[in-house]
């Protein structure tokens, strides 16, 4: 698929010793856990990084956690354990834990303070968060107690001192650290090319996606290319750190294989059901299939964010890559 993972080294040392500390002790009561948040495009390869991280001693991954609120419950879909997300046994215990079951009153509750502060529109109130209504600050505040029980439950029962989300807004990210939880961003970046083609596709894995930021209708290659910018641009602001692990750690992790158990994740890509060794290719189906009209729009659009990532314009050949979904 052509997948890089960005991951800047801001604060990376504090990050490091900490995620390294709670990584071995395999789940750490009484404290809050670190949340390793995958942000990015949508169609970027980022259920098989949340699933090869969840594999990390120490780290559970968890699917796009902010389509839980959204539309997970709602429309009854399915964990990644293949169970219905009300059927799972795990989520059952997460939600007795976190909020004494999955009432629907709080459910709805929360998913009303997300439209009000996770939104991309919400971006500069978060950015200058000082400046910010009181209401506006009480509203970020009560939302990330919410995730605040929802990642600790999620912990406690995982036995994992870090949980990884790979809910992918920027402005989540944003507005969960704006709460004071301690999140740990991955930046992923897909060629856009690559995006724009899979946009350009009917999702019929995703019937129900209604969200501002993840509408899976069909997209045109300027429209793709101007959300992938979007967003790039907003993860860019976010403050990222470098995760700690040690190779005895990714031995799950080969030469273009990988092997995953099974595991809870929300949402997201249909290759969450799949789990023993999942051999790794390269979905690069936009270099043969997109018209050359098509790819011309979508560089001129991201061209600028492409020089900067190091994404070749002249779109060569597929060459060997790290990751598909
Ligand atoms: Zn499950």
């Amino acid at each position: 698929m052509g997948v890089s993972v960005v991951t800047a080294l801001a604060g990376s040392q504090a990050a490091a010793t900490d995620a390294s500390a709670a990584a071995g002790n395999g789940g750490n009561p009484g404290r809050a856990p670190i949340v390793v948040y995958i942000a990015g495009s949508g169609r970027s390869g980022s259920t098989l990084l949340e699933r090869a991280l969840g594999e990390i001693p120490g780290f559970v991954n968890v699917g796009e956690l902010i389509d839980l609120y959204r539309r997970t419950v709602e429309h009854g879909e399915r964990c990644g354990c293949g169970h219905a997300f009300t059927e799972c046994p795990f989520w059952s215990r997460v939600g007795d834990r976190a909020f004494g079951g999955w009432q629907e009153q709080k459910l709805t509750a929360t998913h009303r303070l997300q439209g009000k502060v996770a939104r991309q529109r919400r971006m500069p109130r978060l950015l200058a968060m000082p400046l910010a209504g009181r209401r506006f600050r009480a509203d970020v505040a009560a939302y990330g107690a919410s995730y605040a029980s929802l990642y600790g439950a999620i912990s406690a029962e995982a036995g994992a001192a870090c949980v990884v989300d790979a809910s992918k807004w920027p402005v989540q990210a944003l507005a969960l650290a704006r709460a004071g939880l301690d999140v740990r961003v991955i930046h992923l970046v897909r060629d856009v090319r690559g995006v724009a083609y899979s946009l350009g596709k009917r999702d019929v894995s995703r019937p129900h996606a209604v969200a501002e930021a993840d509408v899976m209708s069909r997209l045109s290659p300027a429209e793709a290319a101007a959300r992938w910018v979007a967003v790039q641009s907003q993860a860019g602001v976010l403050r990222r750190c470098g995760l700690p692990a040690s190779p005895a750690h990714l031995a799950h992790l080969g030469d273009g294989r990988v092997v995953l158990g099974t595991s809870h994740g929300l949402s997201g890509n249909p290759s969450r059901f799949r789990d023993g060794e999942i051999t790794l290719r390269a979905d690069e189906t936009w270099r043969e299939r997109m018209s050359r009209r098509d790819r011309l729009i979508v560089t001129a659009i991201a061209l600028p964010l492409m020089l900067r990532y190091g994404i070749p314009a002249a779109g060569s050949p597929a060459k060997k890559q790290e990751a598909h979904d």
